[in-house]
């Protein structure tokens, strides 16, 4: 991992550019409300937002709210979402949620932060996500993709989730925390791939510190 962090002047070059390429970039997960959004996300942890979507398509039809939820087992609720991976932990901790949001959010789900980092299954990523997704708060939810992608850049120069978070939170002006979250997951999905970043084809190379340490620019 490189060592620096871009300088303000490098930092706005680079959200232009990354604007310029995804403005208008959103969630990659189908969702027609909150609580959809929510089990959406608990659902994508280590699993493809394609793999959700064609399970949440039949799932929500059957089931789209908390109380409906409740009316499955654990062993239902796993064999509907069997495909997306740890799917006895997802259906025990979806389950736990649906309860909670039953008994003390009236079924609906909680606009904050901290409330929603109580439920099971859900972490900070996936309430950052909640909440500037469907509550217009700013948010920058660090996934995989987010994580690596602005430690390549130079965005942020941190070895974990948090301390990335807390980077991009004071390189990114508000306003844009939420937008570039979904610019760099694009950036990650399209470009600069997990293995082999497709550096050769990327309008970031300029200002990327990991290409210019890797190509001793
Ligand atoms: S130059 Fe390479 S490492 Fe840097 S952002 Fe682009 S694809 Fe990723």
């Amino acid at each position: 991992m490189q060592k620096k962090a871009l300088t303000k002047e490098k930092i706005k070059v680079v959200l232009k550019n990354l604007h310029d390429l995804y403005a208008g970039a959103e969630s990659e997960l189908d969702f027609n409300s909150p609580f959809q959004l929510l089990i959406a996300t608990i659902l994508a942890a280590q699993c493809t937002d394609k793999r959700v979507n064609q399970v949440t398509s039949k799932l929500f039809k059957a089931y789209d709210s908390p109380e409906d939820f409740l009316k499955l087992t654990e062993e239902e609720l796993g064999n509907w979402i069997h495909s997306c991976g740890f799917y006895r932990s997802k259906s025990k901790n979806i389950l736990a949620t649906c309860r909670i949001l039953v008994d003390r959010y009236n079924g609906e789900v909680p606009e904050e932060r901290e409330q929603l980092m109580e439920l099971p299954g859900v972490g900070r990523k996936t309430a950052n996500v909640v909440i500037s997704n469907v509550f217009d708060k700013d948010a920058i939810a660090v996934d995989t993709h987010v994580f690596r992608v602005s430690n390549r850049l130079g965005l942020a120069n941190a070895d974990d989730v948090l301390k990335t978070e807390e980077q991009l939170m004071k390189n990114i002006p508000q306003n844009l925390w939420s937008e570039a979250h979904h610019w760099l997951i694009y950036h990650g999905r399209r470009v600069c791939k997990a293995r082999k970043p497709l550096c050769g084809k990327c309008l970031l190379s300029n200002e990327c510190l990991y290409y210019r340490e890797n190509n001793k620019v």
